[in-house]
């Protein structure tokens, strides 16, 4: 969840804001606090070129603030990436509540965190993440217009995990397409690490399909209980990294691919749901692409969720946000070919275009 955590002390060694690695251009950060809820909070707006900055708001109890701003920073950016490249008419942005979900978390906490985003106008809008609830969302949504992933009772888009699930199965068929020259995934030997909402739908269409599943969790029950359901079979091994199989499919943690385990790696395609995969984006994705391994942008084939949640703002319907999800096979294999025609890696590729999106509204606002 939390991944590229940098230590409090190497941190403080430069500026605070503005001097951080993750501060990568952001747009505004806006602390917020309240003493009688014990709130405290961040907002990182990235980039409002493309629409206003959408991102969930995550509740961790995180070892000190340099890390809480570390983390929103990081997942901010990413949200620009995510969206720019989905062809969403959103910027990237992200929110931080310092603190343990299980243990701070108070109704009045989290409508005072909607009341400061509300205070916003707009040019951030909330959604769900990791320490944050549908229920949250839904006071949210007392006290500001600006929040997605309600409930669908009050109208809102539900769960968005099967739609993220969803996208990572067609991100798949693109890469196994690309790689191995078929679509199709019937026999091809798919790890999937982590059973949790996304994987465990990935899994159903996986097995549906007829592609031979294993799976790993660190979360003995629910791995059981999820190979039993869909006739998955439980990875026996001692280091699924060296697994043999052709995909390796990140649905747990970030940084996975790194440079310990990618050295291991027999896997040919990696296509998965985790967010930043790549522990280093630019040596990671180096590294891949001359091991001959495919690697499908997460922040690409995981943007399911994100196109579920701008149903709240677009105003469309499931059919139509499954649609628009379907459309990440064609998105993922155009990003392929142009990896390939540039000499770029795929994460670069998908990058480059993402930005490009993002200057040529720049350029069409300054007309
Ligand atoms: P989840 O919490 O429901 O499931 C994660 C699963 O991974 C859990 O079952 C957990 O036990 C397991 N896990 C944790 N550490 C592990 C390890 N070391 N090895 C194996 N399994 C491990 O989360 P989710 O909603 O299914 O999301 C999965 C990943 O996809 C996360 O990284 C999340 O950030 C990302 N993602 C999710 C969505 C979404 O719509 N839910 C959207 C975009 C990205």
């Amino acid at each position: 969840m939390i991944t590229e955590v940098v230590k409090a002390n190497e941190l403080t060694k430069v500026d605070p804001v503005f001097g951080q690695a993750s501060f990568n251009d952001h747009e505004q950060i806006v602390f917020c606090h309240d003493k009688d809820t014990g709130l405290k909070a961040i907002i990182g707006i990235h980039n409002t070129v493309l629409g206003p900055a959408l991102g969930g708001t995550r509740m961790w109890k995180y070892a000190n603030e340099w890390e809480a701003l570390n983390d929103v920073l990081r997942l901010s950016r990413g949200m620009t990436y995510k969206s720019a490249i989905s062809g969403l008419n959103l910027g990237g942005g992200k929110a931080v509540i310092i603190g343990d979900s299980k243990l701070d978390k108070t109704p009045e906490l989290i409508t005072r965190f909607g009341q400061f985003v509300n205070s916003l106008s707009g040019k951030y809008i909330t959604a769900e993440d990791v320490g944050t609830t549908t229920p949250d969302m839904d006071l949210i949504r007392d006290v500001t217009p600006y929040v997605t992933g309600i409930s669908e009772e009050r109208g809102g888009s539900g769960n968005p995990s099967p739609v993220t699930a969803y996208g990572v199965y067609m991100g798949m068929k693109a890469a196994a397409m690309h790689q191995f020259g078929s679509a199709s995934l019937d026999g091809k030997r798919v790890l999937v690490q982590g059973t949790g909402h996304v994987g465990e739908t990935l899994i159903d269409y996986l097995t549906k399909e007829g592609a031979l599943v294993q799976i790993s969790d660190i979360n003995q029950a629910r791995m059981e209980e999820v190979g039993a359901k869909y006739g998955a079979k439980i990875f026996m091994g001692d280091d699924i990294y060296s697994a043999d199989v052709d995909i390796y499919a990140p649905c747990a943690l970030g940084a996975t691919v790194n440079d310990e385990t990618i050295e291991r790696l027999k896997a040919k395609v990696i296509a998965g749901a985790a967010n930043n995969q790549l522990a280093n984006e630019n040596i990671h994705g180096k590294m891949l692409q001359e091991r001959g391994i495919l690697y499908a942008p997460d922040f690409l084939i995981n943007a399911g969720g994100i196109i579920n949640v701008y149903a709240e703002i677009a105003g469309y319907d499931k059919v139509e946000a499954m649609k628009r999800t379907e459309n990440i096979y064609n998105t993922t294999l155009e990003i392929f070919h142009f990896a390939e025609a540039n000499g770029v890696t795929t994460q670069q590729a998908a990058m480059s275009i993402a930005q490009k999106r993002i200057d040529d509204r720049k350029k069409e606002m300054a007309k």
